[in-house]
């Protein structure tokens, strides 16, 4: 007879493209840094959905604020105003303290956004000749799945069968400054990066790079964009990743976290320079500042800042991160990682680790195929982040 799980992942099979390959748990419900598989197994959720779930699993106010919402208004579009939209942006610029705001939905989206924002003010503020901006980006990259962002990744697998790639982009290497200061030329408008790389394997930049990055770009009239999408909203024991070197970008994308969860929000903050050279027609999106994702959004960002969660993922990043320093394996190459995006690498695949994890009751997955990223909610309390790093002793101690 097969199992409840089985019959989930056979239709998924059946009907699904193959374009992922899940563990084989099926999730049936949630609640705070724990998930429950359709049999009735708890697991702790260490990949909270690539940050998404940094609030925790169905957080009360963010349930709360959806429910409250549901069944008044849903979806306005953009051609007609509604009540949440002021609020929500307001406290986007507030928290980025940048002049305006601009909600789209996926994150993808919203990196698409931040590029036509910059080729815009390239045009309109730099002098571009038009067709000619060109944008820096990072080797390692990981900024979503739309043609134009897969065409400047450096992952076979996310290139490769999908071309011709949108041109207008030069790759240079992650974390090296002087590398970036050479590939810039009069065209160029905007540095596109994560101030972390997260699928990239938690690659972190040597101290120094970001302060770096701000005096180049600055220098050279080039905008500054952080993708803060995974890095954002607390997940590194900051509000932003860029925090950690006090700099300031010129551009923040933010997403994920940016709902908890509940539905998809993203945003691109900016000061009026860039973001106010947009027009009635030039950009836009159905869904994106819906009545919905505003109500959701605001409860969301409003968690974040109630419950400390920056200093709360710290904290227990502290304490997680120096039990994972105690792991003791021959083939263990290196545990790093800021706040909650932690990341432990080994010199042999850990894709068996990341199974034998799962039937201990804890999700996690592997990056990079050595690499296996630990990224609770920030919500994790320091009892069960002890208890979490049981199972990951024990499978460690297996593998
Ligand atoms: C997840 C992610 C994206 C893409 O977000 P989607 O909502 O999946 O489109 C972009 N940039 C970074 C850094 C991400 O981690």
């Amino acid at each position: 007879m097969p199992s409840k799980t089985d019959r989930v992942i056979a239709l998924v099979d059946k009907y699904g493209a193959h374009n992922y390959h899940p563990l084989p748990v099926a999730i049936a419900r949630a609640k705070g840094p724990f998930v429950w598989d359709v049999e009735g197994k708890r697991y702790f959720d260490f990949l909270a959905a690539y940050s998404a779930i940094n609030q925790g699993h169905n957080h009360p106010k963010i349930v709360a604020a959806a429910r409250k919402q549901l069944g008044k208004v849903a979806l306005t579009s953009r051609a007609f105003h509604h009540e949440l939209l002021g609020p929500f942006l307001q406290a986007l610029c507030l928290l980025t303290k940048k002049d305006r705001a601009l909600p789209m939905n996926s994150g993808a989206e919203a990196v698409e956004t931040a590029i036509k924002a910059m080729r815009l003010w390239g045009y309109r503020r730099k002098g571009v000749p038009e067709n000619k901006a060109e944008i820096i980006v990072c080797a390692g990259n990981f900024h979503g799945r739309t043609t134009t962002i897969v065409g400047f990744s450096s992952d076979r697998d996310s290139v490769d069968g999908f071309g011709p790639a949108t041109p207008g982009f030069r790759t240079v290497p992650y974390g090296n400054a002087a590398a970036l200061e050479r590939a810039i030329g009069p065209n160029t408008v905007g540095f596109l990066f994560e101030a972390i790389q997260g699928e990239g394997g938690v690659i972190i930049p040597d101290e120094g790079w970001l302060t770096a990055v701000r005096d180049i770009c600055s220098e050279n009239k080039v905008l500054m964009c952080a993708d803060e999408i995974q890095t954002g909203l607390g997940r590194t024991g900051k509000m932003f990743a860029c925090d950690h070197e006090s700099v300031v970008p010129d551009l923040y994308i933010l997403g994920k976290a940016l709902s908890g969860g509940l539905y998809p929000v993203s945003a691109v903050c900016a000061d009026d320079e860039i973001l106010g050279l947009f027009t009635p027609g030039t950009h836009g999106s159905t869904f994106g500042g819906s009545p919905m994702a505003c109500a959701i959004g605001l409860a969301a960002l409003k968690v974040i800042l109630e419950e400390n969660l920056p200093a709360k993922a710290a904290k227990t990043g502290a304490y997680l991160k120096g039990m994972l320093e105690t792991l003791e394996h021959r083939q263990l190459k290196d545990v790093r990682g800021r706040g909650l995006m932690l990341a432990v690498e080994f010199r042999v695949k850990v894709r068996p680790l990341v199974e034998r994890l799962a039937r201990l009751g804890l999700l996690a997955k592997d990056t990079h195929e050595n690499t296996i990223r630990f990224a609770p909610p920030l919500t994790l309390t320091e009892a069960q982040a002890r208890d979490a790093f049981a199972l990951i002793k024990k499978a460690v101690a297996a593998l």
